[in-house]
């Protein structure tokens, strides 16, 4: 019998008195016969029970936090407190040491998660990322799941693109040439037609464009992948590479594609309620702790469980942009100026402050705006009749924010050209995506969601820099 298995699985057999190997890393040793081992299968650990004299003080000596051990024995009832079943050892042998004097994760006193994100190569092996990135794969799996359980074709994007799909022109360059001595044309300016694609490329901000033309074909598609911003926000909530969920749907109008996107994000929470749910409880409890330090006024109503289940049992509130401004307008925050932007007029742009007073004041849901002002939005989206406004949706969450941004798609071919040329856009290099509206146009919409937005919302974090395994952001590309 040597086949590993793994903690979980051991922790969750009802059954006794059979033998296994077990393979991890140690948490703890503690009188020289307790090991508690961790091997990221959960967070619990397994205890396993040295008999006294059965290993030389060499070994002993040895058997530190951190190290990497391998033990063959026999899962017998645990009398202890604290769990259910331990490992009587046989034979123990450890895979690889672990220096008490340097390794940084010593479970003395909690280390901070400004710390843990300087050594984020060591922190998956504190509970607290090992539960954060299980419920991450969880989510990711959970995300495929839905659209494919719903016929959607998973459609690979590219993340080199010569287009920039928002117009918003804070990419990436992509480039192979010399940046010391770049070839240049006859005006001075880099000459791009000598690099390596022939033109200027950059890393993509969202998979859409192409998405449509998956839509076009298969009816349903979606990405899941990669997006870069090079956008100077250093905030807790932006990342300049983080993963989209894009789907776009033909023949959805804006009212389909809202219903999709909030049965879409109850779907993928309700999978991890169901399949995480140690991993969220240890969370919810480390919240809790956390909450206890801070004044009464600033904690939360809801535990981070309840959190998640309020948001699968209510239906998000539906308004429209120019209803969300009536009462933005007519706030306490805005009279009394407390906003950093104070709301005058129809066609502002809203700030993360403002969407947090409707989720989180005002209605203390999750809410769907509609219906925006399209100076403040992207050229592809479907203009209204009333010549003002188009056709978008943002999902606002509690303690996020945006989380969706999403619209039906102008497929008027004229229309949206007129609009191209309006935002200076350039409608000739991009006459692959027109062909979309040239050939068998139809009614079509979608979605992008930030991913590490969803994961922040689902584990309660508060830095999305915790939420990806390697964070990039301004200044910082570490690992
Ligand atoms: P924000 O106003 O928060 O910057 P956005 O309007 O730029 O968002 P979109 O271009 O609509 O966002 O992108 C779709 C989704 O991608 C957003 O709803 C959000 O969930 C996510 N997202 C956008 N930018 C970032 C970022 N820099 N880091 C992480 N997620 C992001
Ligand atoms: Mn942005």
């Amino acid at each position: 019998m040597s086949q590993r298995v793994k903690v979980r699985q051991i922790l969750l057999d009802e059954n006794t008195n059979y033998d296994v190997v077990v393979k991890g890393w140690i948490r703890s040793f503690r009188n020289n016969q307790f090991i508690a081992l961790n091997d990221g299968s959960t967070n619990n650990n397994l205890q396993i029970v040295l008999e006294p004299g059965s290993v030389t003080p060499e070994v002993l000596k040895r058997l530190t936090t951190g190290a990497a051990i391998s033990v063959r024995g026999t899962v017998i009832p645990s009398l202890g407190k604290g769990q259910r079943v331990e490992v009587k050892a046989v034979e123990l042998e450890i895979l690889g040491d672990c220096d008490p004097e340097k390794y940084p994760l010593q479970l003395k006193n909690r280390p901070s998660l400004e710390y843990l994100r300087e050594i984020a190569h060591l922190r998956f092996r504190t509970n607290t990322f090992g539960a954060i990135f299980r419920i991450r794969h969880t989510l990711a799996f959970a995300v495929h799941k839905f659209f494919n359980e719903r016929g959607f074709v998973y459609l690979h994007t590219p993340i080199i693109t010569a287009s920039d799909a928002e117009g918003a022109g804070e990419m990436f360059r992509v480039s192979t040439l010399d940046p010391k001595n770049p070839p240049l044309t006859e005006n001075g300016e880099i000459d791009y037609k000598e690099d390596f694609f022939g033109k200027a490329t950059n890393l993509t901000v969202s998979g859409q464009l192409e998405g449509e033309l998956g839509a076009m074909a298969f009816g349903d598609v979606y990405t899941f992948g990669p997006t870069f911003r090079a956008e100077n926000s250093n905030t807790a909530r932006h990342l300049a590479e983080f993963w989209m969920i894009e789907p776009e749907m033909a023949f959805y109008d804006l009212e389909d594609n809202m219903n999709l996107a909030e049965a879409f994000i109850k779907s993928v929470i309700g999978y991890a309620l169901e399949n995480n749910r140690e991993d969220l409880e240890f969370l919810a409890q480390r919240l809790e702790e956390e909450d206890k330090q801070k004044p009464q006024q600033e904690r939360s109503e809801l535990g981070l469980i309840q959190k998640l289940e309020f948001v699968l049992n209510n239906e998000f509130m539906r308004l429209t942009y120019t209803e969300a401004i009536d009462i933005l307008k007519n706030s306490k925050p805005n009279k009394s100026k407390k906003f950093d932007y104070i709301i005058e007029e129809w066609g502002a742009d809203l700030q993360s402050e403002h969407e947090r007073y409707l989720v989180e004041k005002h209605f203390k849901k999750p809410v769907i705006l509609t219906d925006y002002p399209k100076a403040i939005k992207a050229f592809y989206m479907k203009q209204n009749d009333d010549g003002k406004t188009v056709r978008a949706m943002d999902i606002l969450f509690p303690g996020i924010g945006e989380i969706v941004g999403g619209s039906q798609r102008e497929e008027n071919y004229d229309k949206l050209v007129t609009r191209m040329e309006e935002m200076h856009l350039p409608v000739n290099e991009m006459s692959w995506y027109l062909d979309t509206r040239r050939y068998g146009a139809c009614p079509h919409a979608g979605f992008g969601l930030g991913f590490e937005r969803l994961v922040l919302f689902v584990t309660g974090m508060g830095n999305i820099r915790d939420v990806i395994p390697f964070p990039r952001t301004p200044k910082s590309a570490e690992f």
